[in-house]
């Protein structure tokens, strides 16, 4: 039989129910993968193998006891290190919050657990979700399964790898500007960011709470939607969460895309975007007609200013947010208490940030102070509503938008970490859709000369995730993309 850590939940969910093996034998399965593999990825931060395995055994005793929680029902799943567990260490790979053990699961965690899911462990990401390579973790970095020498993305770049490589059948992570999506791309996995406000934020470490989503990584746009499903709908612990009734996404896979009208984003097919990316785009978008999509090109203009406007708005967010670790409530206190109250709280806080978290914290608070308020931050909110305005002319021509999800496929470790606008543009396609508030997904369509996956991005309107899934499981299908990342251990190992 082949290797447990290369099925698919749908797959697992299956042979499980059959008795062909355990929910333990898919977890031994994925921490093999992980010790295989993680001393190259460093994916993970916190592997939790006692509270995994007590949660395998439970989920088997349930299933022989005819109890069963559904799809997720002792499936291993990863989380990024910014949602937080009870009594696992939570760290959004900050100093300021090493050691921290939260009391109680967020609301996405609990839901997992209940859908008879098996928490594997806590996964890397660039510190507080600031980043788009998984470089700007204080723990170090995690590397592309892949290519060794390269990035996974991110700001989830551990959780993309976890899944691209097997130590976790799906994972989540939470995209802002893009941070689910983008490593996806850079890993060959499917990643989707929800509509603002379909999945709780409540125990997501906030980094910008106009924008910041939970969604799932898995291996199949079917995993995706299964993932999906356990989280989504209505918490009264997040006051922004919607409320209303949420389909089974994973009911709408099977539709093809007969009679829908695809929108081909001019502005994202321009200059910046590597050449085979493009062409993988636009040989996605002509398979597509030829399934019997109408494809036209559409113009989102404003987006050529969302890069802008999201760099206002997720710093001033940020600056607030943050505010919060102040060495007092909980993580890092300096040693240094000689001065007063205050200088103790900016000690902490310059030990405890990292060099790209205190440079959004300066931006935002600059970009939010008197007398440049209106210049900056009103200016972005501004750009923020042509977006909308832009993605709402749209839709009244397209069912669902299409585009690269990434400029490029992944980049080398170190290349951008030193340009913060070159390392800002990787989200140029993803950020649009933040701003916006509206539901998209990666899906991977192939390689590029260097064998580096390229993903494929589907923009749907606000709550518009039936339809999304219903293109993605048919671009999954047209692009036939079925290559997992090489097994065989490299060189690069990490310190
Ligand atoms: N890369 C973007 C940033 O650095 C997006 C991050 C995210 O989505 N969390 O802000």
């Amino acid at each position: 039989m082949a290797d447990l850590a290369d099925l698919t939940i749908a797959e697992a969910g299956r042979g499980l129910r059959a008795g062909d093996f355990t929910a333990v034998d898919l977890l031994d399965a994925v921490t093999k993968r992980a010790t295989m593999t993680e001393a190259q990825l460093h994916a993970y931060l916190t592997l939790d193998s006692g509270g995994a395995r007590a949660a395998a055994e439970k989920a088997d005793a349930d299933l022989a006891s005819g109890d069963d929680h559904g799809p997720l029902h002792g499936i291993p799943v990863a989380l990024k290190d910014n949602m937080v567990t009870k009594g696992v260490e939570t760290t959004a790979s900050s100093q300021i919050l090493a050691g921290w053990k939260p009391p109680y699961d967020g609301t996405a965690v609990a839901r997992l657990k209940a859908a008879g899911a098996v928490i594997t462990g806590k996964t890397n990401l660039d510190e507080f979700a600031m980043g788009s390579s998984t470089e700007n973790s204080a723990f170090g970095p995690s590397r592309n399964p892949w290519d060794h020498t390269r990035v996974p993305g991110g700001s989830s770049g551990g959780s993309a790898a976890t899944v691209s490589v097997g130590s976790a059948f799906g994972s989540f992570g939470s995209d802002t500007g893009g941070s689910i999506r983008q490593p996806a791309a850079l890993c060959g996995v499917v990643g989707m960011k929800p509509t603002y406000g379909m999945v709780s934020r409540y125990g997501l470490i906030a980094f910008a709470s106009s924008l910041d989503q939970i969604g799932p990584f898995s291996r199949t746009v079917e995993d995706s939607a299964l993932l999906l499903d356990a989280v989504a709908g209505w918490d009264r612990m997040d006051s922004t969460s919607i409320d209303g009734d949420v389909p089974a996404f994973s009911g709408s896979l099977s539709k093809g895309v007969e009679g829908l009208r695809i929108g081909l984003v001019t502005e994202l097919m321009g200059e910046g975007i590597d050449p085979q990316v493009k062409a993988a785009v636009t040989a996605m978008a002509d398979k597509l007609a030829g399934a019997g999509a109408e494809v036209i090109e559409v113009g989102l203009p404003a987006s050529e200013y969302a890069l802008s406007a999201y760099y206002l708005i997720a710093p001033a967010e940020a600056s607030a947010n943050l505010a919060r670790f102040d060495g007092v409530r909980y993580g890092h206190r300096t040693e240094h208490l000689e001065g007063t109250t205050e200088d103790m709280m900016a000690m902490s806080r310059a030990e405890g940030f990292g060099p790209e978290v205190i440079r959004r914290i300066l931006l935002g608070t600059y970009a939010l102070s008197a007398g440049y308020y209106d210049a900056f931050y009103g200016q972005a909110q501004r750009v923020r509503t042509l977006m909308r305005n832009d993605f709402a002319s749209a839709y009244e021509q397209v069912d669902v938008l299409i585009s690269p999800t990434s400029p490029t496929t992944a980049f080398p470790v170190g290349e951008r970490a030193a340009d913060p606008i070159a390392m800002y543009y990787s989200d140029v396609c993803t950020i649009p859709s933040n701003l916006a508030g509206d539901p998209a997904i990666s899906v991977p369509v192939g390689l590029d000369d260097q064998r580096l996956p390229i993903g494929f991005q589907i923009m749907a309107p606000a709550l518009g995730e039936e339809v999304m899934y219903q293109v993605a499981a048919e671009v999954e299908r047209l692009a036939g993309f079925t290559d997992r990342a090489p097994l065989a251990t490299s060189e690069v190992v990490h310190p």
